[in-house]
C-alpha cells in the first residue's frame, strides 16, 4: 500500500517508516499538516497515519480539511493525549481509528493492514485471481499450491495489478503506488520489476500483459 506518515516526531516517524517499508508497503513522511494536504492532493495514498499534535495545525484540522475537499483515504490519527473528547472529535470529523501513543509499532501495522482492507471493501486478507491467491496478511503470493518466491517490490507490483485483475493499470499509477517519492528509482523500475514477476509466474497461469504506451493488466487466464 501506497501510505503517508504525518509525524513530527523524528524518531518515531523513522521507525513506522522504516517497520512499514520492510513489510513491502511504499512510504511518505511529512512532519507538517501544510505538507501532509500538498501530498494528499496528488498522490494516490491507500491509508494516511496523522498525529493530532503537529506545529503548524493540529491534525484534526488536518483530517477536516481532506474530507471536505473530498479525500476518502482511510485515515489513523494517533493521538499522545489521554483525552477520550479526542478521539471522538476524530472520529466525528471523519478519522477511521486512532491509536495512542505510545504503542506497538506491531500493533500499528496490523491497524493498518485492517484498515487496508476495509477499503477495498474486502474483509478477508485473501486475493483471488484465477489460479493465483495473495494473501495480504502474510504477504504470500501462491499459483495453485507454488508459492512464488517474490521480493517486496515485485509482490506490490502483483498486488497492484491483481487488484484491478483484467484492467490496464497506467505504469504511472502503478509506479506512484510501489514507490515512495523520496525514493531513489530509475524510470524503469516498473519494467524491471514486471519482466522479474513475468519469470516467476508459472506457465498456466495468470500472465502480465502490456498494454504498449499506457501500462500492463493481469490476465486471470
Ligand atoms: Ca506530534
Amino acid at each position: 500500500m501506497r501510505i503517508l506518515i504525518v509525524e513530527d516526531d523524528a524518531p518515531l516517524a523513522r521507525s513506522i517508516v522504516a517497520l512499514l517499508r520492510a513489510s513491502g508497503h511504499a512510504v511518505d513522511h511529512v512532519d507538517c499538516g501544510e505538507d501532509a494536504l500538498m501530498l494528499a492532493g496528488g498522490e494516490p495514498y491507500a491509508l494516511i497515519v496523522l498525529d493530532v499534535g503537529l506545529p503548524d495545525m493540529d491534525g484534526f484540522e488536518v483530517l477536516d480539511r481532506l474530507r471536505k475537499r473530498g479525500d476518502r483515504a482511510p485515515i489513523l490519527m494517533l493521538t499522545a493525549r489521554d483525552a477520550l473528547d479526542d478521539r471522538i472529535r476524530g472520529l466525528d470529523l471523519g478519522a477511521d481509528d486512532y491509536m495512542r501513543k505510545p504503542f506497538e509499532p506491531q500493533e500499528l501495522e496490523a491497524r493498518i493492514r485492517a484498515l487496508g482492507r476495509r477499503r477495498g471493501g474486502d474483509p478477508t486478507p485473501e486475493l483471488t485471481v484465477g489460479t493465483l491467491t495473495i494473501n495480504r496478511s502474510t504477504g504470500e503470493a501462491r499459483v495453485g499450491e507454488d508459492l512464488l518466491d517474490l521480493r517486496r517490490r515485485e509482490w506490490a507490483v502483483l498486488d497492484a495489478l491483481a487488484t484491478r485483475a483484467g484492467q490496464i493499470v497506467p505504469k504511472e499509477i502503478l509506479h506512484a503506488e510501489v514507490f515512495g517519492i523520496d525514493e531513489p528509482v530509475g524510470g524503469n523500475a516498473i519494467e524491471v520489476n514486471i519482466t522479474r514477476l513475468r519469470a516467476k509466474l508459472p506457465e498456466g497461469g495468470p500472465t502480465i500483459r502490456t498494454v504498449r504506451g499506457v501500462g500492463y493488466l493481469l490476465d486471470p487466464g
